[in-house]
């Protein structure tokens, strides 16, 4: 039973700790997934962003080369100017992210702006992308950090040309302004949830667009980010995760450089905020799951307990059949034997008599009977006193019995202080040899009968023998026996004689 209870028990571990495994590594399984699935959205979403800046950058670019050409080969008088303006004025709805084309001199004058009046004594010679045409005789497009317009206040990406004069000189800038806010309108279209951000900037670090738009990030350098200081520096595409220094979020992080412009496309996603579908699932299977192994725990707690309550039923069981049995074999004992003797009593002996009569007659065997009875038994209670008197008998019954040797002979107290042996198997001469030895035993540690003209208590015996063949009815052997005991007793007693 401890066995099937230890089988038990570690049939339920096995399979608890199967189903938690399980469970656990289809959750950690699902997880890597769903990072996975995100990382790859937001890389396909880098993907289309930065092309789509690009795009807007390119197609400026390509204007401000158009332009430069122009300024270069017609110069930049009013009559030049004015045909450039209508010129501009046709291009401009065809792009409309582009939210104004500005031509400055060589000292930062405006000689033209295409949303409006040119204001007086407007000056750009301090803004960043001027100085940098002004200084650096490179013809490439600079592409600046976000300002906010001097004619509309709004914040804007410029993207400018040099254009030399006739002896290679720099005779001024041409500047196309693309609204943040165009960005944003498409930024805002993508879905990223409350943590995530999208971002446009530079490649040392300096932020063009961000949505959601924050005024203070605007142009703000983010080259301690982990994207430039780690990944960036020898990947130009890639995914990467780690908190926000800035609000201590921490982010899924889809990053992407143009292939021609220093430009870098970022798409991040609040990670708790991403994994919150699986962070539901998980919680639900780990809910599934520990009703499961609380349901296996409480069904093997039942369990162990009914086999054990039934391992103790049987026990007790097992001590009351054993008692059932002793007392039943107690009883027997005593349905069966004389209480002061210890001897088969008269019924066993009945029974016995019948059994071996009955086998003598199937099998032709011999059988003999001894009728043994106490020589002056009265006399002997007299003396000593009836207790005395049992104690002789039992003590008789005892020397008697280590004379009956064979397991089929049988000593029985026959009635008072009479004894009678069975012998199964044993012709006269045999039955005689045990009643001799019977004697002999007595004689040899005497009991003390002072009435007895022997001084000891002595025994007569009568002997019936017969065969198989010759038996007549147990009554008569008895008789029989009977009557030779009682030739014993007139022989003088102490005696034995074969009827
Ligand atoms: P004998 O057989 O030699 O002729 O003499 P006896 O004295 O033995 O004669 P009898 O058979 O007539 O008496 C038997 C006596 O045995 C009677 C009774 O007092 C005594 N007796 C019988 N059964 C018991 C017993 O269980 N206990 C005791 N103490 N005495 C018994
Ligand atoms: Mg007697
Ligand atoms: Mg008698």
């Amino acid at each position: 039973m401890k066995r099937d209870i230890h089988l038990v028990v570690l049939l339920l571990s096995v399979i608890g700790c199967s189903l938690a495994s399980l469970t656990l590594w289809k959750v950690m399984a699902s997880r890597e997934r769903a990072l996975e699935d995100i990382n790859t959205h937001g890389l396909n979403l880098t993907q289309a962003l930065s092309t789509y800046s690009e795009g807007i950058v390119r197609q400026s670019s390509m204007i401000l080369l158009g332009l430069v050409e122009r300024l270069e080969n017609e110069g930049s008088g009013p009559a030049q100017i004015e045909r450039l303006s209508q010129l501009i004025s046709r291009q401009q709805p065809l792009m409309p992210q582009l939210s104004g084309i500005t031509i400055y001199a060589r000292d930062g004058r405006w000689l033209m702006s295409s949303n409006r009046p040119i204001p007086a004594g407007a000056n750009s010679s301090d803004r960043a992308y001027f100085i940098h045409h002004r200084d650096d005789p490179s013809r490439e497009s600079f592409i600046g950090l976000p300002i906010r317009s001097r004619s509309n206040q709004e914040w804007v990406i410029t993207i400018s040309r040099r254009f030399n004069d006739a002896k290679g000189e720099f005779a001024g800038v041409v500047a196309v302004t693309l609204g943040v806010e165009n960005f944003l309108h498409l930024f805002g279209q993508i879905d990223v949830g409350r943590d995530g951000a999208i971002g446009l900037s530079y490649t040392d670090g300096s932020m063009l667009v961000r949505y959601p738009f924050r005024e203070q990030d605007m142009g703000r350098n983010f080259s301690q980010s982990p994207i430039y200081t780690k990944y960036l520096v020898d990947k130009s595409v890639g995914t990467a995760s780690f908190t926000s220094s800035l609000d201590g979020v921490e982010r899924l992080y889809a990053f992407r450089k143009s292939d021609h412009l220093p430009l870098v496309t970022t798409v991040a996603l609040g990670k708790g905020e991403a994994l919150a579908a699986w962070q539901l699932e998980a919680q639900l299977s780990l809910l599934v799951v520990c009703a499961l192994l609380g349901l296996t725990g409480t069904i093997g707690w039942l369990l162990i307990r009914a086999m054990r309550r039934r391992s103790l039923a049987e026990g007790d069981l097992r001590v009351a059949q054993q008692q059932l049995l002793d007392s039943n074999q107690q009883l027997e004992r005593l349905a069966m034997h004389d209480a002061l003797t210890g001897l088969a009593n008269r019924r066993s002996f009945d029974q016995a008599l019948a059994r071996e009569a009955g086998r003598a007659r199937r099998n032709g065997g011999a059988l003999s009977l001894l009728m043994i009875d106490i020589d002056h038994f009265k006399r002997y209670n007299d003396t000593y006193g009836h207790p005395a008197g049992d104690a002789c008998l039992h003590l008789v019954a005892k020397r008697l019995s280590a004379c009956i040797r064979r397991p089929p002979d049988l000593l029985a107290r026959y009635g008072g202080e009479e004894l009678a042996a069975i012998l199964p198997g044993t012709d006269s001469a045999g039955a005689a040899i045990v009643a001799q030895a019977m004697l002999d035993s007595l004689s040899k540690e005497p009991i003390t009968h002072p009435l007895s003209p022997f001084s000891r208590v002595t025994v007569s015996i009568g002997i019936a023998c017969t065969t198989g063949s010759e038996l007549e009815s147990e009554q008569a052997l008895l008789a029989r026996a009977d009557r030779a005991l009682y030739r014993a007793k007139d022989a003088g007693r102490n005696g034995v004689q074969i009827g």
